[in-house]
This record gives structure tokens, sequence and C-alpha cells, in this order.
């Protein structure tokens, strides 16, 4: 790992009395590609949502390149967040789509003009910027969502399950995608993932989550050569 750039120190997070992550340190180095991965209810989700703002830690504080960031809203953290429900407006273009979040800032028309093709130069869909989502394959829908999420220009993006709603050949295809948009930008990656195959092809580091705990985090090489308990054993072991 380079220097680190998020980080969570004694983070922890309860719901209602139920700690859901519990007592939790993690470093993630600029230009990262680091998966969450775990059973559903592991706490990833949460964890995601305490980077990106849309949570608050109970316990603990986190950080982005030095600065403490967890009292921040989300908009102020510069990062940039893509769910498994991308939802595009079907009856603006893909232009319009991905302008969206700026106008919502109220951003001037000409510098959204600018972000906006930037950001689809950056997932390589310049050509499209008039067509309709319906106009488009599922694949580069879904490279209109990352867009979306690129248009801040934000340090790091935070991905939760984005290809689980897709079938195998396209998911296959958009985790090239993201990896080469991931080193073509040098972006700093968190990704949310519950598929083992997943998160070891694609990523630097694994976190492998148990119970809101970290069971071990390291190369997918290590982790698949040695994994460091039961759990992560018997997670790897498992097929979706
Ligand atoms: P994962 O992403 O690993 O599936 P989550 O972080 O979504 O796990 O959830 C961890 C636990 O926290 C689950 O038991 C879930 O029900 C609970 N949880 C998550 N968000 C909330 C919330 N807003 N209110 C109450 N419980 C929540």
């Amino acid at each position: 790992m380079t220097d680190p750039f998020i980080r969570l120190d004694r983070v922890s997070k309860a719901f209602g009395g139920v700690t859901v992550v519990d007592d939790l340190d993690l470093t993630i180095g600029r230009g990262e590609f680091v998966s969450l991965l775990g059973p559903s209810g592991s706490g990833k989700t949460t964890i995601l949502m305490m980077l990106a703002g849309f949570e608050s830690p109970t316990a603990g504080t986190v950080s982005l390149d030095g600065a403490r960031i967890d009292r921040l809203p989300p908009h102020r953290r510069n990062m940039g967040v893509v769910f498994q429900s991308y939802a595009l407006f079907p009856h603006r273009t893909v232009a319009e789509n991905v302008a969206f979040p700026l106008r919502m800032r109220g951003m001037a028309r000409p510098e959204v003009a600018g972000r906006v093709a930037r950001a689809l130069d950056m997932v390589q869909l310049g050509a499209f910027a008039d067509r309709k989502p319906a106009q488009l394959s599922g694949g580069q829908q879904q490279r209109v969502a990352l867009a979306r999420a690129l248009v801040f220009e934000p340090a790091v993006v935070l991905m939760d399950e984005p290809l689980g709603a897709l079938d195998k050949q396209l998911r296959e295809q958009m985790q090239l995608d993201i990896r080469d948009i991931h080193r073509r930008l040098g972006l700093t990656i968190v990704f949310v993932t519950h598929d083992q195959g997943e998160a070891l092809t694609m990523s630097d580091r694994v976190a492998v989550f148990n119970k809101g705990r970290i069971e071990q985090i390291a190369t997918p090489r290590e982790i698949y050569d040695h994994p460091r308990t039961r759990f992560v054993a018997e997670f790897l072991g498992e097929t979706n």
C-alpha cells in the first residue's frame, strides 16, 4: 500500500443498540482498488455509507488525505457513489443525466458542459451524449451511471454491488471496464461485493468481513493461498 489516503480509526456503528460495525480499523492507499467482501449483513454497505457521509459513526473517526471528514456532509467529501440501482432518467439524454447532479448544485451551464464532456470521455461514451438511455446497451447505461459519479471529479469512487443486477457476460465485461477506468484515471475505489470471484479478480486488496469486523485484509493472492481464519477459507470456498 502507498500512503494511507482513506483511514477509518476504531469505527463502530450501531442501529437501535445493535452493533453492525465493530471497532474497525481500515486504511486504503491513494489509487488503490479495495473490495469489501462478505456475506449479506456483515456491515459492508454501512462502511460505504459512513465513507460517503450518508451515515455517521457511533464511535471512531474517518479521515481522507489526513483530514477528518466524518462530520462533513456528503457533498463536501470528494467521493462519488455508484449503487446497484443506478436509475437513469429515461426521457433525458445521456449528457442531461450526467449533468443532473451538477444542475442540482446550481452550477453554471458552461462549466456543466465542460465537466459532462470530460466525465463522458472518462467512460468512453463521448459519442453517445445525445442518446436516450434506452438507445444504449446495459453496459453503456452502467457507464453513464459511472460518469454521473465521476462528474465532480472525485478522488474516491464508492461502489455498492454495482454489477449485482447484471447477467454473467455483461458483469464480466463491466469488471474489465471498471478495472480499466481505475487504472487510466488513477482513482481510489472502494468496491462492495458478496461475490468472492469478483473481489479476487478485480482488487488490489480484499477485506473479508464477518459480523462487522474484518477477518483478513490482504492481496487476492495472499487471501486465496493463505486464508487466515476458518471463516475466510469457508467463505472463499462457497460458490455463488
Ligand atoms: P452488508 O452490506 O454486508 O449486506 P449492511 O451494512 O447493509 O450489510 O447491514 C449490516 C446490518 O445492519 C444488517 O443487519 C442490517 O439490517 C443493519 N442495518 C443497515 N442499515 C440499517 C439502518 N439504516 N437501520 C437499521 N439497521 C440497519
